[in-house]
């Protein structure tokens, strides 16, 4: 049989970034959550596409990483199926993923996908709206009682930004923060909603890893993460310059 090596390269999957880097998966038959794999049976979701293979065992893993492979290639489910798996039941202790996205259609698509993939899991899944809306619902008593937060970096900075405790969101028990589509937001107003956001994350959760997807390769932002991130995971699906 195959090794690793060999799997990798006969689905253009290229990973760099420290010694010992997880196996793919080969199947969702290697995904031992009955109802996730009922799901995706019914959404006729028959193999794991390259991009999918090797994300989902390196985020159980809780390896941070940054991704790049094609529109199209299945990247949302590359990172909603392990914090689904990883954060198993609801647990009414703050927003423990946060999905962040560049514009609300996006935003949207994400959120229609991670209903039809998490149902069955009971986990709480929210997408804001209305900021207005947001910062009274996230922040009365019933606060801690969502598991996932999915939504543009603009609406997060202005939430994260309320001072009071009673006004803010609970991000304490933060374990996953996901950038997708990164090349966009790597840009002017972008990064500086970004590093804010970066920074409140790492301040008020010392468990938050990041992941970051996009279609296109950018040397600038691959070269932030290594200097940035300790042991951030590369990984390329396809040739970097298609
Ligand atoms: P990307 O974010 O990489 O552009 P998407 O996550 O939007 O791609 O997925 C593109 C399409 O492929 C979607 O319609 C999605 O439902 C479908 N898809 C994703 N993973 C699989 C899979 N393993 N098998 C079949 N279809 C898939
Ligand atoms: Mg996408």
């Amino acid at each position: 049989s195959m090794n690793d090596e060999e799997f990798r390269t006969k689905h253009d999957i290229m990973v760099d970034g420290i010694d010992q880097i997880k196996s793919p998966i080969k199947t969702f038959d290697e995904i031992n959550v009955n109802y996730l794999r009922e799901n995706l049976r019914k959404g006729n979701y028959h193999q794991p596409t390259p991009i999918q293979m090797q994300t989902i065992p390196l985020m159980l893993d809780r390896q941070q990483l940054i991704a790049s492979a094609p529109t199209g290639s299945g990247k949302t489910l590359a990172f909603l199926l392990p914090i689904i798996i990883q954060l198993e039941r609801p647990k009414s202790c703050g927003f423990r993923a946060i999905i962040l996205a560049p514009t609300r259609e996006l935003v949207k698509q994400i959120h229609r996908e991670s209903l039809w993939i998490s149902e069955g899991s009971g986990l709480r899944i929210h997408m804001i709206k209305n900021v207005n809306l947001a910062s009274k619902k996230f922040n009365s008593k019933s606060k801690l009682k969502y598991d996932i937060l999915i939504t543009t970096p603009k609406r997060l900075e202005y939430l994260l930004s309320l001072k009071t405790i009673d006004t803010t969101i609970n991000i304490d028990n933060l374990e996953w923060l996901i950038i997708d589509e990164y090349d966009r937001l790597f840009q002017s107003t972008f990064m500086k909603q970004l590093s804010t956001i970066f920074n409140i994350c790492f301040e008020r959760s010392s468990l938050v890893k990041l992941a970051l997807f996009s279609a296109t390769f950018n040397q600038y932002l691959y070269d932030w993460c290594k200097l940035n991130l300790n042991n951030i995971i590369t990984i390329i699906i396809g040739q970097r310059n298609k």
